[in-house]
């Protein structure tokens, strides 16, 4: 039996290989290799896909959460209300503006920030909120954007994990003032190398983040107005990203139905799954199991099944935060020994998951001894 990889970004790039090196070649042919027509082109067409007027193209994900909180003027001494049970790229880019990161709990069901938290953690330097999507599922925006608005905060949604997902009728990334994407090769809509965006429907905000991410320039006279460095999306990628776009819609929904087949065949599994949300595009498919390290040790070894955890240590165990405080977290510290992501790329695990079930459910068995 073939292994099974937990990702595989490039076999994405082989299935739509003739669109990818059409648009590599498009770009060696328009001569302009930096902010050109490519970028200009999937930045409209990601923001007509998001449902928001702006979208700027920017080096990778954390710069981009970086640069939406520098275009909001978040700095020194303010703090960002986030989530420990994230990718590390979410808090560095908050402490990379001398912010402070305070991390609150998140829910059991959703993984993601858990509004209950979030008043208690609100002090007079709070400025802004900033959650994570997790592995696809949106968050509870409606409470969370009803606390930002009552206590006039900035709300940075995070959706590195989340593109095309959708809440209330609305995609993710509308709901925030300010909202940062990655397109790293394995994320839902991922190019070939580092990738990222902010999308805002604010017109200032564009225009900052459209500074911040050239040497802090304006307009065409090469002054730079602002301390800025480079952290351009660059035309190979975008062209790229443009031509994966059209394919994430039908990508997604191949995900639904894996997520869909593997709630069947693990039903009885003793497992504990995500939740049921219609809106989610399953960045992951992450289940909860206790003895989660032998399980995920099994099914590498004796059944070629390869998983990944996401995310352990909690960012607030990490050494570069513990600066911040030492919060009590008991749902994120669980969630964290717990959760083991199975393959949900179509391109591995379409076809796979009967295949994937049984070893999970033999392991299982092994593992808890059941
Ligand atoms: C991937 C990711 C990022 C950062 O993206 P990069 O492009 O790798 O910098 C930020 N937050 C979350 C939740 C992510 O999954």
């Amino acid at each position: 039996m073939p292994r099974i990889p937990q990702s595989a970004p490039y076999l994405r790039i082989s299935r739509y290989r003739e669109s990818v090196d059409a648009a590599i070649a498009g770009v060696i042919g328009s001569k302009q290799y930096i902010l050109g027509a490519a970028v200009d082109a999937f930045e409209q067409a990601f923001a007509g896909y998001l449902g928001v007027r702006h979208c700027v193209g920017v080096g990778n994900g954390t710069e981009a959460l970086t640069l939406s909180l520098r275009a909001l003027g978040i700095c020194a001494g303010d703090e960002v209300i986030t989530v420990a049970l994230t990718f590390a790229g979410t808090a560095q880019a908050i402490a990379s503006c001398g912010a402070i990161p305070r991390f609150v709990d998140v829910d059991a069901s959703t993984r993601c920030m858990d509004p209950d938290q979030v008043e208690a953690a609100i002090t007079n330097r709070t400025t802004a909120i900033m959650p994570v999507h997790l592995f696809g599922q949106p968050a509870d925006m409606q409470r969370l954007c009803a606390i930002a608005e009552q206590h006039e905060l900035a709300m940075i949604e995070d959706c590195a994990q989340a593109h095309g997902a959708t809440t209330g009728g609305r995609k993710l990334g509308s709901y925030g003032h300010v909202s940062a994407f990655s397109f790293y090769p394995t994320k839902n809509l991922g190019c070939v190398g580092d990738g990222g965006a902010v999308v805002t429907d604010d017109p200032r905000i564009a225009e900052r983040v459209k500074s911040l991410r050239n040497y802090g320039w304006e307009g065409a006279d090469r002054i730079s107005r602002h301390i800025a460095g480079n952290s351009r999306l660059d035309e190979l990628q975008a062209a790229i990203l443009s031509a994966l776009l059209v394919e994430l819609d039908s990508g997604n929904s191949e995900r639904r139905a894996i997520a869909a087949d593997y709630r069947r065949l693990l039903a009885d599994s003793g497992l504990g799954l995500p939740p049921d949300d219609p809106g989610a595009v399953y960045h992951q498919f992450a289940v909860n199991c206790p003895e989660r390290d032998s399980l995920q040790q099994y099914l590498a070894t004796r059944e070629g099944v390869d998983t990944a955890v996401h995310y352990c240590p909690p960012l607030h165990w990490h050494p570069a935060f513990s600066g911040f405080g030492q919060p009590r977290l008991p749902v994120t510290e669980g969630l964290s020994k717990n959760l083991l992501s199975l393959p949900i790329q179509p391109e591995v695990a379409a076809g796979a998951t009967e295949r994937i079930t049984r070893a999970l459910n033999r392991g299982v068995a092994q593992c808890l001894g059941s």
